[in-house]
């Protein structure tokens, strides 16, 4: 039994109108339908509301983030002026963190102009409470964007809200996942001939394989391609990620800090997919974007200094001590979101240095720690 929102019924009649929904279909209304759409309507991240997210657990996150944009900055040649875009800002708090980081270098603020990416009207309004001080504008998508001097682009969780076509081998052909009614009239998950159009993007046919892949990752890539290409640009992205792309299914969906069926509470629980961050590399490197290999979040944080930034946090307030330990152990443990969630990065020219935190040489895998 589904729990009946207005957009399960709006689904059902969609569906007994014209036929079953693509998986791409079903994530869209359910999170940006414009009146009944997660992201739309809910108040998501948070202690008390249905996710919590890494900026959430630690300011550490964010000021690494912070001065890992700086360094980019400084490899772009420390233009006088610089768009600053942020996707998905979501409370405004990594980029906070990172901003009051950045500000210990002198230059960095006065020559940067803020953009947020932000589809959720109630999140802008904490976005702007919490940024007043840097001025920023608001955009809907990143193709918006006319950049008129070099951007720096950074997205915490934003990759895995775009929708994701689910696809399985059965007869010795790929097949997808439709949402559908079942005899009860409820909605429920059926494979049927696939709608989206990526078949050419699926490897062949094997048995028992399952894919997954974003439909709107390769026009996503060819925005950034063109953002970067107007002057010079680098991106930072984190994210729940693929170990092995093509081995699963991972759509999932969390409501009030629980898993819930995803067909469940529609509209009223957040639904989020891995992020596979080898298509993102092969579709980077299609619109001639260097992405060196991805690191985990662990490697990324401790490289950059995320135990250094807890013993000085620490030292400055001991009564907090066992507490910021335990927010550091969340964004780094091994069985936490250390090796879960991975960082990727792309940048345009090619010539600009490596970036930090990132292995050097191309192609080399992290080892996890
Ligand atoms: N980066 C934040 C929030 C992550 S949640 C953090 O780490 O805490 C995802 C964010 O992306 C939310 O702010 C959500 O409102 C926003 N969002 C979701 N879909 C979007 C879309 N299509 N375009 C722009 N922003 C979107």
């Amino acid at each position: 039994m589904t729990d009946n929102t207005p957009l399960t019924d709006l689904l059902k009649a969609q569906i007994r109108a014209t036929g079953p929904l693509t998986v791409p279909e079903f994530m869209t209304l359910a999170l940006q339908h414009p009146e009944h759409g997660y992201y739309r309507s809910q108040e998501a991240i948070g202690a008390s509301a249905d996710f919590v997210t890494a900026p959430e657990i630690s300011q550490v996150f964010g000021e690494l983030i912070g001065l890992w944009l700086v360094q980019r900055w400084i490899d772009l040649g420390q233009p006088g002026r610089f768009l600053l875009v942020e996707l998905g800002p979501g409370k405004g708090t990594l980029m906070a963190d990172a901003l009051r980081a950045a500000s210990a270098l002198p230059g960095f603020l006065p020559a940067m102009e803020l953009v947020l990416v932000e589809t959720n009207q109630t999140l802008r309004g904490i976005q702007a409470e919490k940024l007043t001080a840097y001025a920023p504008t608001w955009m809907d998508s990143l193709g918006e964007l006319e950049p008129d001097a070099p951007v720096l682009v950074v997205g915490n969780e934003f990759l895995d809200v775009l929708p994701t076509a689910q696809f399985a081998v059965a007869k010795g052909g790929w097949f997808e996942r439709l949402v559908s009614l079942n005899e009860a009239g409820d909605l429920a998950f059926v494979l049927g001939q696939p709608k989206t159009p990526v078949l050419p993007l699926l490897p062949a046919p094997d048995d028992g394989l399952f894919f997954e892949i974003m439909p709107s990752l390769p026009g996503f890539l060819k925005d950034l391609g063109s953002v970067f290409k107007a002057h010079s640009g680098a991106a930072l992205f984190v994210d729940y990620a693929h170990d092995k792309a093509g081995t699963a299914w991972s759509l999932q969906a969390v409501k009030d800090h629980e898993k819930v069926e995803p067909l469940d509470a529609v509209g009223e629980a957040d639904l989020t997919t891995l992020v596979d961050f080898e298509a993102a590399t092969t579709f980077a490197k299609e619109v001639g974007l260097t992405a060196p290999a991805t690191v985990t979040q662990r490697d990324f944080l401790l490289v950059l200094g995320a135990w250094q930034r807890f013993e000085m946090l620490a030292e400055g307030s001991p009564d907090d001590a066992p507490a910021l330990l335990q927010s550091l152990q969340r964004l780094v443990g091994k069985t936490q979101m250390g090796n879960r969630f991975k960082a990727w990065t792309c940048h345009y020219p090619p010539t600009l240095p490596a970036p930090a935190g990132f292995p050097t040489g191309s192609g080399e895998a992290s080892n996890g720690g």
